[in-house]
């Protein structure tokens, strides 16, 4: 007999929730993998074949590499409109190699990268969401094409704004991005803030520190001056705005001074033009300290960033999924985890979330930057989160890592999955709510025009992380499960 929530859902939802239920096993296999993996931005070939090759045994067509990014990755089923794209990250943070399902920092390897903001749950809800709405809609004819996009390096903010960029979001209507949480919420309006990343490269002179410092020019004398005059900046910047280094070249040892040496700037404003300004602001601080070092300074922007913004028709669409569905049940094992988690954290120790909330109203807009911001400009955009990790817990810090290959995650990524899988299969059913998503959104933008803040002939970065990955690889390739995700 079906329950009173089967009766209240479509066959095509009800379809896609039962593939959820059926593939519990590959749902933990597939997310326990990338938490493994734990690799970092513009290095997640074992994370981005894995995915791939699941979107293509299940008939997406899949197009590998793309936009210059190795890890980056396109896969499409269906066809005809509307056009509705997912997208999301599934790299790690360096130095977060965090044991799961430990109340203590515990390392899985120590000092190598890991997952300490969920990305891997991420990349299994896209997937999962993604082969279950694909399945009601082969089942159930439903017209339209479903687009999956992997999207490297969202830690360093990169590669959303060049997809963007290469048009690939031009026959775009609707757009998802699924993200961990604590529990379910969406938002609309302005959620996060614009960041512009870039080095600052300083060139001068060596010379023999110790027995002759006046043949040399200084390289970091360039950096730290740069460093001086945005303090100094900083009294002057609007509230809204802020700046955050850290120095990626001092130079190798005392005694020669340091013909060359990079800091690497995050700008952060609630819109691109703030951070725009405060941008053009440090690139001036930066020519006053080549100047004063006799150096020269040369300019890398890695990306830029717009602020996400939620649109409300599919913030609304996305919450009536979220109340659908349901948080998980969580058992009384994950509540003492969670407990104790916090206690150790030393944060509010409340437990898990039960309760799925009402939606209250315009987001308030945070600091942090996500790359999926451009996204929003050009296409109505939910950010829809997901309950995957413990309440309170702040990310990129170890406790972040703790629940993220546990029962917990993998609870919340069903859950998660079949949110995402609804608001797709919705957006097939009823069309009339994309163009309505597609009207409200050009309503919610009047008065901006979205063009990039990348220079125009900027490259992926592609080289980013590698050292680090290199270095860590072979002894964490020992701890990758076994387990492989097969999805029925
Ligand atoms: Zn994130």
């Amino acid at each position: 007999m079906a329950s009173s929530h089967e009766a209240s859902n479509s066959p095509e939802k009800n379809l896609a929730e039962q593939f959820v239920e059926r593939n519990q096993q590959a749902i933990k296999a597939l997310n326990d993998s990338i938490f493994y993996f734990g690799e970092l931005g513009m290095q997640e070939f074992e994370t981005s074949k894995l995915m791939c090759d699941l979107l293509e045994k299940d008939g997406f067509s899949v197009e590998r590499g793309i936009a210059g990014f190795p890890t980056g990755f396109c896969a499409t089923y269906g066809s005809g409109e509307p056009v509705i794209a997912i997208h999301t990250e599934y790299d790690a943070n360096p130095d977060n190699s965090q044991r799961a399902g430990v109340t203590e920092q515990a390392s899985i390897v120590e000092g190598a990268p890991g997952h300490c903001e969920g990305h891997n749950v991420n990349g299994t809800v896209m997937i999962t969401g993604a082969l279950a709405a694909k399945r009601a809609m082969e089942k159930h004819g439903l017209k339209g094409t479903l687009k999956v996009f992997g999207a490297p390096a969202e830690e360093q903010l990169v590669s959303r704004p060049y997809y963007v960029r290469e048009g690939l979001f031009d026959d775009v209507d609707l757009a998802i991005t699924p993200h961990i949480g604590a529990e379910f919420g969406v938002g609309y309006g302005l959620i996060q803030s614009a960041l512009i990343s870039a080095t600052f490269t300083f060139h001068g002179e060596s010379a023999h520190a110790g027995v002759a410092p006046w043949n040399g020019r200084d390289a970091l004398d360039g950096v730290v001056l740069m460093d001086v005059g945005m303090a100094e900046y900083r009294e002057h910047m609007t509230k809204s705005m802020s700046a955050q280094r850290v120095i990626t070249n001092g130079g190798d040892q005392p005694n020669v001074i340091p013909r060359k040496a990079s800091v690497w700037w995050y700008f952060r404003d609630g819109t691109a033009e703030g951070a725009t300004k405060l941008f053009e602001r440090a690139k001036k601080i930066a020519q006053g300290a080549a100047l004063m070092s006799d150096t020269t300074v040369e300019v890398d922007v890695m990306s830029a960033v717009w602020p996400v913004r939620g649109n409300q028709t599919v913030a609304e669409l996305v919450q009536r999924e979220y109340e659908r569905v349901g948080q998980p049940h969580w058992s009384p094992e994950e509540e003492k985890l969670a407990r104790e988690l916090q206690a150790k954290a030393g944060v509010k120790v409340e437990g898990l979330r039960r309760d799925v909330h009402r939606m209250k109203g315009p987001a308030i807009q945070k600091p942090a930057a996500n790359d999926a911001g451009d996204v929003s400009w050009k296409v109505p955009m939910a950010k829809m989160y997901f309950p995957a990790n413990i309440p309170n817990i702040n990310f990129h810090h170890w406790a972040a890592g703790v629940a993220l290959g546990t029962s917990i995650a993998h609870k919340g990524a069903e859950v998660g999955a079949k949110a995402l899988a609804n608001s797709i299969i919705e957006c097939f059913l009823n069309p009339a709510i994309v163009a309505e998503a597609r009207r409200t959104h050009k309503k919610e933008i009047e008065g901006y025009e979205y063009r990039t803040m990348l220079p125009p002939d900027q490259k992926p970065p592609v080289a980013l992380n590698a050292p680090m990955m290199a270095k860590y690889r072979d002894a964490m390739r020992e701890h990758y499960v076994k387990d492989t995700p097969v999805f029925s």
